[in-house]
C-alpha cells in the first residue's frame, strides 16, 4: 500500500533522515520505535507532505505522493494525528471533527463517519459542545484521531498518541486503534512507549539516527534481546 524508498529529509544542512526503506501492507499495524530524535515524526511528516524529501520516493497505492501538496495527499486517503494532538482549543469538539471533513463533498458520509467516531469514543459525543480547550489530555488525543478519521483515510498516521496520558487512558486509546485497524484503515504509529506498540502492531521498524537499524515481526521485536535492553527496560 505504502512504499518509502531510499527517504531522504534534510531540515536546512541538517539530514533528519538519511534514506530510509520502508512498506506498510493494507490492512496492517505499521509501528516505528526509537528514541527522541531517531527521526520518528519526520517519517510521518514525510508522508503527509508536511516536509517534502531531498530525494528518494514515497508511492501510495501505486502513484508517486512525495511530490504533491499536503491536502492533495489527505484527499488520495492518508490522514495524520500529529505529536501533541493539536486540537482547535477554542472550537467545540463538533467543530474540531468538521474540520477534519475539509477535503470532502459527501455530508451525508461525513455524518455517518461522525457517528461512527461518537461510537469508538462515547465520551466526544457527550461532549460535543464543549470547548476542546476544556477537555482532559486524553480526550483531546481522542478528538485528534477522531478528526482524522473524518478525513476518510485508508492510512491513519499516528504520531506518540500516548505521550502524557495515564496507564488506563492509553489502554484505551490503543484498544480503540486497534478496532479502527479492524474496519479496515492500515496504520503506522509512532511510539515511545514500545511495549504496547509492538502488543498491538503486526510489524516494527526501529529507526536510530535518521536509519532503519531493524524491520521485523512485532512478535520477533518483543522478543529481540537488542530491542529489550534499549527500549523495553521499564515495565
Ligand atoms: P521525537 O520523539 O523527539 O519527536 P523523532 O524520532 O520523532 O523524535 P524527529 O522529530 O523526526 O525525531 O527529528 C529527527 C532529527 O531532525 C532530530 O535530529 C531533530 O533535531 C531534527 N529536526 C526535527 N525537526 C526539525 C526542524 N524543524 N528543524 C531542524 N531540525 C529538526
Amino acid at each position: 500500500m505504502l512504499s518509502l524508498e531510499n527517504l531522504v529529509v534534510k531540515y536546512g544542512n541538517v539530514e533528519a533522515l538519511h534514506g530510509i526503506d520502508m512498506e506498510v501492507a493494507e490492512g496492517e499495524i505499521v509501528s516505528v520505535l526509537g528514541a527522541n530524535g531517531a527521526g520518528k515524526s519526520t517519517t510521518l511528516m514525510g508522508i503527509s507532505g508536511l516536509v517534502k524529501p531531498a530525494s528518494g520516493s514515497i508511492v501510495f497505492e501505486g502513484t508517486p505522493i512525495h511530490t504533491l501538496p499536503a491536502h492533495k495527499i489527505v484527499e488520495m486517503g492518508i490522514a495524520q494525528v500529529p505529536e501533541g494532538r493539536r486540537v482547535f482549543g477554542t472550537l467545540t469538539v463538533s467543530e474540531n471533527l468538521r474540520l477534519g471533513a475539509f477535503t470532502s463533498r459527501d455530508r451525508n458520509r461525513d455524518a455517518r463517519t461522525r457517528d461512527w467516531i461518537f461510537s469508538l469514543f462515547p465520551i466526544l459525543k457527550e461532549r460535543r459542545r464543549q470547548l476542546a480547550g476544556t477537555l482532559s489530555g486524553g480526550e483531546q488525543q481522542m478528538l485528534a484521531i477522531g478528526r482524522a478519521l473524518m478525513a476518510h483515510p485508508r492510512l491513519l498516521l499516528l504520531d506518540e498518541p500516548s505521550l502524557g496520558l495515564a496507564p488506563l487512558i492509553i489502554k484505551a486509546i490503543f484498544e480503540t486503534i486497534r478496532e479502527i485497524n479492524s474496519s479496515g484503515v492500515t496504520v503506522v504509529l509512532v511510539e515511545q512507549n514500545a511495549r504496547a506498540a509492538l502488543r498491538l502492531a503486526h510489524r516494527g521498524y526501529v529507526l536510530e539516527v535518521g536509519k532503519v537499524v531493524l524491520a521485523d515481526t512485532a512478535e520477533s521485536l518483543l522478543a529481540n534481546p537488542e530491542i529489550h535492553s534499549a527500549y523495553l527496560g521499564h515495565g
